[in-house]
């Protein structure tokens, strides 16, 4: 099993739509740089967080080597193996962390799962969060989730499970210290070294405890940086080696591509939790499959989240703080594996998906 779990391990990935706003609005981008104002943005209307579970001393030194998957799974959290159960773990779908670790999925598979998402505020050595800013990703995380769960509630009759509100669950929420600022737009070069602080980062969670106290069987996540930038997650790929399993969001505070650097929104936030359970950016910067793929897509399902996250109105970025416009198509229901939903996409086989909740082949594979 681990012979398998060497070929079939993890990669992960950023989606591109940092490449497709790039190409999209030079001139927005250009402006969102030089502007550097604030916005009223999204109110928040909750109090009380605490950040108990604050991990200090999290060296970013001794993240950037590639300590092997295995280590670092294995050495997540700090429990002592004969205290761990071996049965019941997850809703009783695995017999083990180990078999858990053994799927070609990742840490967040299936649609279905009963998914936690740990949030991680990043402390930059100049950026650092305010419980107001940290307030306003909450409230964005419930609105972005709560779309997502009625959506596939109403149209797809498919019930998920997130568990991510650090307002209930306080033990979800961590402030982990870094030595050097994350830039706001992350380079392919750079995203490299990102994937191992992000697997440095898990590293100093009680990742396996939390799984078990809320009998999790997917675990995601969300990473926080208290700036502007461009949001993007990290997904698992099937072909990579085991260096990397977890699956995460990097999420920016504000917008990068906005000229008053508004708050990230909830169809960013979205967006970026559907890559982890298995859906493809459709938009046709994207560059993965054929033109034509990307031309049918959009014109078959306009609309989908996995097309925009925001609208241009009369050549304007227009983004949205209170709501989620877009939906969740047929097709993006079928990429992520709801549950009944056949291929629906037209006149090419492309995305066909060879496994539910995975990503084919390598992370090399693609041109970002
Ligand atoms: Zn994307």
């Amino acid at each position: 099993m681990r012979e398998e779990r060497m070929i079939c391990g993890t990669k992960r990935n950023r989606s591109t739509c940092k490449r497709m706003r790039k190409i999209l609005f030079p001139a927005v981008l250009l402006a969102g740089l030089l502007v550097c104002g604030c916005s009223d943005g999204a109110q928040n209307s909750v109090t009380g967080v605490e950040t108990d579970n604050r991990v200090t001393g999290v060296e970013t030194e001794n993240t950037v080597n590639g300590t092997g998957t295995d280590e670092k799974t294995s050495d997540q959290g700090t429990e002592p193996e004969e205290d761990t159960p071996k049965t019941s773990l997850f809703l009783g779908k695995y017999d083990s962390f180990e078999a858990w670790m053994e799927r070609r999925q990742g840490s967040v598979g299936f649609i279905t799962d009963r998914t936690l998402l740990l949030s991680v505020y990043l402390e930059e050595p100049d950026y650092q969060w305010t419980e107001e800013d940290i307030q306003v990703t909450n409230r964005v995380k419930k609105i972005a989730y709560s779309f997502l769960e009625e959506e596939l509630r109403e149209k797809y009759d498919t019930q998920i499970q997130l568990i991510y509100d650090v307002e209930e669950h306080e033990d979800l929420l961590f402030h982990i210290k870094l030595e050097e600022n994350i830039p706001a737009y992350v380079t392919t070069e750079k995203e490299r070294e990102i994937d191992d602080l992000e697997d440095a980062w898990i590293a100093t969670l009680p990742v396996r405890e939390l799984m078990e106290k809320y009998q999790a069987d997917s675990v995601g996540f969300l990473f926080f940086l208290a700036h502007e930038g461009c949001s993007y997650s990290s997904m698992h790929f099937i072909d990579d080696g085991v260096k990397t399993w977890d699956e995460s969001c990097l999420l920016y505070l504000r917008d990068m591509y906005s000229k008053t650097l508004e708050y990230e929104t909830p169809a960013v936030y979205a967006h970026e939790l559907l890559h982890l359970y298995g859906a493809e950016d459709l938009y046709t910067e994207a560059d993965v499959f054929s033109k034509d793929t990307y031309e049918k897509a959009q014109k078959q399902f306009s609309g989908d989240l996995m097309i925009n996250t925001y609208d241009v109105i009369n050549g304007k970025y227009t983004i949205y703080s209170d709501s989620v416009k877009q939906i969740i198509t047929p097709l993006t229901a079928y990429l992520i594996g709801v549950p009944g939903v056949e291929y629906p996409l037209e006149g090419t086989t492309e995305l066909v998906k060879e496994e539910v909740g995975c990503f084919s082949g390598s992370t090399y594979d693609r041109p970002f």
